[in-house]
């Protein structure tokens, strides 16, 4: 079934993998840390492994303790009671979790509308279930010498009504966004929430950056909005929320219409979502609060987003100044390269900025993702223009690749 394009093609993760690079080269690449989880954490994780229970099947709906955890901490931020039963999914990442909703609710032909640039999973998760992407810009600022902010980036709310057909089902949002950093605002998911509701849609929000989000701006949950929590699933992570991601912890929340079906589709899929880390993300959501987690974790980002954009300052390069999640858009249209350079061949055959990041991470010993991949390939030349550099690394690290990115100026 995956004959050509995209689906079969090596991903950006795998082409710009630590595995293919110089071990030298700082990985700003993928959403990587270079720091454990907080030691109550793995505390909790480390006594889940001795106990018996904690090492079997869990019921795939996810183990009571963490669907409690999740329902008392985000049950205030949705302004209701959420039900353990019905309204909360476990799932083995948010990626299988999104997958899931993909299985329970495309049928052949429909279309996901998707804002473009957008996390690039989406898109074969949409076309691997029969679904048909269809794509809104969001609009990057007009060229200046000035380094815009994330939510300058902009939707225009008559091309994504024009993008509805009788065909849509479901539009995905994502905020704060991957790979721009934008964090939506109540009036532009009023406007998206409106046409959701004038022509039936359901919504996804992706929202697996909602505990990061920077100068002061609020992360407004478009489920909360009036008449949308019947029609949105919202996606969360505890791989971001406590520097986790390779414990493939997520989960849904949502209305039992959408999470029942869902359940189905990741029961058949993964059956249930390893325990023990249930049982150790739960123990960071119940302890969050009281240690004042979150609030510390923000802080370390807004330091280690400032290392990266004082980098690029001193540079003369402009960049999009994140206001969530921890990427940063760096604009390589005036980076120079060799066309000659010993491209590897799953670059060779790619945008300009595949090349740009291959040449920088050998050459300067920084990595970084390239921007085409999170558009479709008609519109990929948008994308060429900028690198994604990642700052969840450690202060030292990101000094460290902010000297050696200097000799790129
Ligand atoms: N979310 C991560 C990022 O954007 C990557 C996830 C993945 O490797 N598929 O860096």
């Amino acid at each position: 079934r995956l004959k050509e394009g995209r689906a079969l093609a090596e991903d950006v993760w795998s082409i710009y993998n630590v595995a293919n690079l110089p071990a030298d080269c700082i990985n700003l690449g993928q959403g990587y840390m270079n720091f454990a989880p907080p030691q109550w954490v793995k505390d909790a994780a480390t006594q889940a492994l001795q106990g018996v229970a904690e090492n079997h099947y869990s019921h795939p709906k996810g183990r009571m303790r963490l669907r409690q955890a999740i329902s008392q901490s985000y049950g205030p931020q949705f302004n209701r009671e959420l039900d353990v039963e019905s309204e909360i999914l476990v799932t083995s990442g948010a990626n299988e979790g999104m997958y899931s909703v993909f299985v329970a609710f495309l049928e052949a032909g429909d279309e996901v509308i998707m804002f473009e640039p957008f996390f690039d999973q989406y898109l074969p998760s949409v076309t691997f279930n029969g679904g048909k992407p269809v794509y809104v810009p969001l609009h990057p600022p007009a060229a200046s010498n000035k380094s815009p902010t994330s939510n300058e980036w902009s939707i225009d709310l008559v091309e994504l009504r024009n993008a509805i057909t009788p065909r849509t089902k479901m539009i995905i949002v994502n905020t704060p966004h991957n790979p721009v950093g934008k964090v939506f605002t109540r009036e532009e998911l009023q406007g998206i929430a409106a046409l959701a509701k004038e022509f039936n849609l359901l919504v996804m929000s992706d929202e697996v950056y909602d505990c990061l989000t920077f100068d002061g701006k609020e992360h407004v949950r478009i489920a909360n909005l009036p008449g949308m929590w019947d029609r949105t699933v919202t996606v969360g992570s505890a791989g971001k929320a406590f520097a986790a991601t390779g414990w493939r912890v997520g989960w849904l929340i949502g209305p039992a219409s959408i999470i029942r079906p869902t359940l189905a589709a990741t029961t058949r899929i993964v059956f249930c979502t390893n325990s023990p880390l249930q049982e150790a993300a739960a123990a960071g959501l119940e302890q969050a609060d009281q240690r004042g987690y979150f609030a510390t974790q923000r802080a370390e980002y807004t330091e280690r987003r400032k290392i990266l954009t004082d980098a690029f300052d001193r540079m003369g390069l402009t960049y999009t100044l994140p206001q969530g999640s921890y990427f940063i858009l760096l604009d390589i249209s005036n980076v120079n390269f060799p066309e000659d350079y010993p491209f590897p061949p799953s670059v060779l055959g790619r945008g300009r900025d595949f090349k740009a990041c291959w040449f920088i991470a050998l050459e300067i010993g920084v990595s970084s993702i390239p921007v085409s991949e999170f558009y479709c390939e008609e519109h990929a030349n948008i994308g060429e223009a900028y690198a994604r550099f990642g700052f969840c690394k450690d202060v030292d690290t990101l000094k460290k690749a902010a000297e050696r990115l200097q000799k790129l100026k």
